[in-house]
């Protein structure tokens, strides 16, 4: 069916599965004879129950979690986590975090209020066009965990190999790269994402935390920034963010029913391929990410002239792609292209660049 939908490369709130949105319409008058839409239910009821322990346990499956670690669905965004973290990990007072990006940064101004935070290591120095070498940081015996931002979102880099953390803690924000690849979740301590990237909309975090980092000893803590509070009620203390774990469930849903992760890392390897072999040919774009580091998820380019750049957007967006106006703190361009952006948008938007290459030096 032809809704006239646009190719959004928008980094989030982004671009849904299709099929999702339609099952969703589908079932949006009366939720498989429940006589209500989910908006509308009661979090207790059982048709709920069932939704959010059928989202938890196919994220299970999706990503294999452990049954030592905890799935927690938290309201406040990935942003309430930068806090979060810090108030629930921290003992000795000491953290360690790796700076990449925009993300990185934000999490670590936050962290900075909470106890004391080391930047072991940070790429700053070229604008965060890389992941730092993390293989024999500089790491405290008390530190608490160490913290990465695996794929950020701005500047367009993921690590290829996870930081050697000495034995301690690794905790990560995956927001932008959530279920887009395989994850051996027994690496990390804490796993978190906001959805809104790769998965729902927005308004939500999941957070997959060991059960052992989980404290008791925090009842100081306002009861909703404790982990164990979440845990403790299923993540129902309040009312949850309902609509949101029902769209994830779906994706969930969506994405087994496509192979899982290993077939979503191949599909993903696969498009962002078309647009970096582009970006390495072209003449007057290239992209700003060093070659090892580049995410699969979040693309940025440039032309090297900011006027130009700015034409290059108003040309796409009037030829139906949307979004892709880089992030106002870098510039450029950005293409998202998340786990529901379809290879041929992609191939698409190769062919608009290439005219407009093409019509420019024409
Ligand atoms: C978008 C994003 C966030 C912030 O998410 P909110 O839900 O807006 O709080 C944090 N980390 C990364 C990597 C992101 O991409």
């Amino acid at each position: 069916m032809n809704y006239d939908r646009t190719y959004n490369f928008s980094a989030g709130p982004a671009t849904m599965p299709e099929p999702v949105l339609e099952e969703i319409r589908d079932e949006m008058m009366n939720y498989q004879g429940s006589g209500m839409c989910v908006m509308e239910m009661s979090h207790r009821s059982k048709e709920f129950i069932k939704i959010a322990s059928e989202a938890e346990q196919d994220l299970r499956d999706l990503m294999q979690i452990p049954d030592n670690y905890k799935v927690l669905f938290i309201q406040g965004g990935a942003t309430l986590q930068f806090s979060m973290i810090p108030m629930n990990l921290t003992k000795y007072g000491k953290a360690v975090y790796i700076e990449t990006g925009a993300w990185s940064k934000k999490a670590i101004a936050e962290a900075k209020k909470e106890g004391e935070v080391i930047v072991a290591a940070s790429s700053k120095d070229k604008n965060y066009s890389y992941i730092p070498d993390c293989s024999d940081l500089d790491i405290p015996e008390d530190t608490d965990y160490v913290y990465i931002c695996e794929n950020e979102t701005i500047h367009g880099l993921t690590y290829s190999t996870l930081p050697n953390t000495k034995g301690h803690v690794l905790v990560s924000d995956q927001s932008s790269m959530f279920l887009s690849r395989p994850c051996n979740v027994s690496d990390y301590g804490l796993i978190y994402a906001g959805v809104q990237k790769n998965v729902g909309p927005a308004g939500m975090v999941i957070v997959i935390i060991r059960e052992n980092l989980i404290r008791d000893d925090l009842t100081n803590l306002p009861s909703y920034l404790q982990y164990k509070i979440h845990a403790d009620n299923d993540s129902m203390y309040n009312t949850p963010n309902c609509w949101a774990i029902y769209v994830c469930g779906k994706v969930f849903k969506y994405l087994k029913s496509l192979g899982g992760l290993e077939a979503m890392a191949a599909i993903n390897e696969d498009k962002a391929k078309v647009l970096y072999d582009f970006l390495d040919s072209s003449a007057m774009f290239h992209g700003t990410v060093e070659k090892k580091d580049r995410s699969l998820m979040n693309v940025p380019f440039v032309t090297g002239d900011a006027d130009l750049d700015a034409k290059v957007v108003a040309y796409t967006k009037a030829a139906g792609f949307d979004n892709l106006k880089g992030h106002r703190s870098v510039g450029g361009l950005r293409a998202s292209i998340y786990n529901a952006m379809p290879k041929e948008g992609v191939e698409a938007l190769v062919d608009c660049l290439k005219r407009f290459e093409n019509e420019y030096h024409g």
